[in-house]
């Protein structure tokens, strides 16, 4: 079952910009889910259309297989989000901060120390909330949208602004919370690195429109694709005609010649036959286009 799905979800600001366009989006229960797009691509929007932070205009809504328009306070009682910069009382410490939101919620007392643990905050003591360190206040705001023991949790750029320990830290505390708790994420971010080593899925949206949706390994199929061999001999231009004598069209570039990649017997043969023709070989060298090229790629298509 997909735990959000949107059908042709449009939103269009007063200002006449089309954020969001006719946006499909399938997030699998159980998933880790990047959603992936430069500065603008719309995402945001995307997220807060879906907890009903902006009035949606046109399109379908459903999270756990119902319709937000047929009971969008029940659905969204089941639903974590940090949205934008997590609301937190500097003030307060940890234990305080999530006490307010207790009694609000009204759930049992245990979940505050339960919530710590999971975000490992449980030490701080009489610490207040501003005097952490953004990565903690970070897992305070997760510890607070995890409060409710929601079943899937929406992340906005929670790596934004992180150094890199605090990013690894908060990759940890997802990949736990998915593993121990079970929980569907769904996480937004605009750099590729910092999530491929999280998520099951990805989707990238540009300039409003979903350009790429699918599993972490059907991008990395792509990557596959788009990888190919590359020789680096004393003579180029003459291994490109013995090439092309044997049927492989090679493309010249900066480093040497490219050719599609081929079965590593062939690889021996072309290397045998550069050889036997008097051609050194210094280097043959499978080429793999990193995931964020491929990630500009299609963005850029
Ligand atoms: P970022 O990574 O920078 O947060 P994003 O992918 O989340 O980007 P959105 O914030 O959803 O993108 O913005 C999508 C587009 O809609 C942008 O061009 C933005 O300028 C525009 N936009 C966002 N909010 C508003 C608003 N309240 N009024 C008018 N235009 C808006």
């Amino acid at each position: 079952m997909n735990c959000v799905e949107t059908a042709n979800l449009t939103h269009v600001f007063s200002s006449g910009e089309t954020a969001v366009n006719e946006l499909n989006l399938s997030v699998e229960e159980g998933s880790i889910y990047g959603f992936l797009g430069p500065n603008g691509a719309g995402k945001t929007t995307t997220l807060k259309l879906l907890l009903g932070l902006l009035k949606k205009q046109r399109g379908e809504i459903s999270i756990f297989g119902e319709s937000i328009e047929a009971d969008r306070v029940g659905i969204l009682k089941r639903v974590g989000s940090i949205i934008e910069s997590p609301s937190i009382y500097g003030h307060l410490t940890a234990v305080e901060n999530l006490r307010v939101l207790q009694k609000i919620y009204q759930c049992p007392k245990q979940r505050i120390e339960e919530v710590l643990d999971l975000v490992d905050l449980r030490t701080t003591g009489s610490k207040k909330a501003r005097n952490f360190s953004l990565g903690m206040k970070q897992r305070l705001a997760t510890a607070i949208a995890l409060l409710h023991s929601p079943r899937l949790l929406i992340l906005d750029e929670p790596t934004n602004g992180l150094d890199p320990n605090g990013i690894l830290e908060m990759r940890k505390l997802l990949r736990k919370l998915a593993h121990l708790e079970g929980i569907t994420i769904l996480i937004s971010s605009h750099i590729l690195a910092e999530i491929e080593k999280l998520v099951t899925h990805v989707g990238i949206i540009n300039r409003g429109n979903m350009v790429f949706q699918g599993t972490l390994e059907s991008l990395v199929e792509q990557q596959e694709r788009s990888s190919y061999l590359r020789f680096s001999t004393s003579d180029d231009h003459r291994a490109a005609e013995l090439l092309k004598s044997h049927k492989i069209e090679p493309i010249p570039n900066e480093k040497g010649l490219a050719i599609p990649l081929v079965e590593k017997e062939t690889v021996a043969r072309i290397n045998e036959q550069l050889v036997i023709n008097k051609i050194d070989v210094y280097e043959i060298l499978k080429v793999r286009s990193d995931l964020e090229s491929i990630f500009f790629d299609v963005i850029n298509n």
